[in-house]
């Protein structure tokens, strides 16, 4: 079956890191709101301008620009063979357009996995990330450091530290996390499709974990 996937979690779960992991294993397109986000602030699109202030704060962008956003990323042809959706939906109002959306083309999300992870987990791993800015990779300075330190293994430009990664803005995203996001969960097992993981496990083990579960689609 075509595996059309939500991965929710807090900030800093892992998200990210294992949305890339089973784009390469399985040919999924990886569909990461945030990497999108940055990409047209970076280029100063009328989409990046109106953004910013909230991406750098850790406030979550207007439901509407970010709806609007998905639409268009998912009439993109790569994703007819599936996709995973990684930082959407992040509210109850998202989820809901997501499932009219799908609803019009008789399709529907037939898997969410849930990363549970502790906050401090979550705020160790954000304050030691370090990512490429020009391919996207992520490190962290401890658990997955690059080959050579500052330097991207891929594409080896230098690594930076997301302004959103700061503590105090960590601290905000997660709050955001909890009062907006988290409500997701009930969402979605309501319709049956959650399989929680844990978060705070190792990248090898939660790796081998999710492919079960996808198989199993
Ligand atoms: P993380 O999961 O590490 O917090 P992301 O890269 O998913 O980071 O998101 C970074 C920022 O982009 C968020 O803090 C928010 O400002 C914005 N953003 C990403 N996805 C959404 C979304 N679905 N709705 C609203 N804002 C979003
Ligand atoms: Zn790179």
């Amino acid at each position: 079956m075509v595996a059309r996937i939500v991965l929710l979690g807090p900030p800093g779960a892992g998200k990210g890191t294992h949305a890339k992991f089973l784009n390469k294993k399985y040919g999924i397109a990886h569909v990461s709101t945030g990497d999108i986000l940055r990409a047209n602030i970076a280029e100063g699109t009328p989409l990046g301008q109106k953004a910013k202030a909230y991406v750098e704060s850790g406030q979550l962008v207007p439901d509407d620009l970010i709806i609007e956003m998905v639409r268009a990323r998912l009439s993109e042809k790569d994703t007819q063979n599936g996709y995973i959706l990684d930082g959407f939906p992040r509210t109850v109002e998202q989820a809901k357009a997501l499932e009219t959306m799908l609803e019009k083309i008789k399709s529907k999300i037939n898997l969410v996995i849930n990363f549970a992870a502790d906050d401090g987990i979550v705020v160790e791993r954000l304050c030691g990330r370090r990512v490429c800015p020009n391919c996207n990779a992520n490190y962290h300075i401890k658990n997955i450091p690059p080959k050579k330190a500052g330097i991207c293994d891929d594409c080896s430009s230098s690594l930076i530290q997301r302004k959103d990664d700061h503590e105090a803005t960590i601290l905000d995203r997660l709050k955001v996390y909890h009062e907006r996001t988290k409500p997701l969960i009930e969402f979605y097992q309501s319709r049956g499709l959650v399989r929680t993981v844990n978060g705070n496990a190792t990248i090898d083990v939660l790796q081998a974990e999710l492919a079960k579960h996808i198989d199993s689609v």
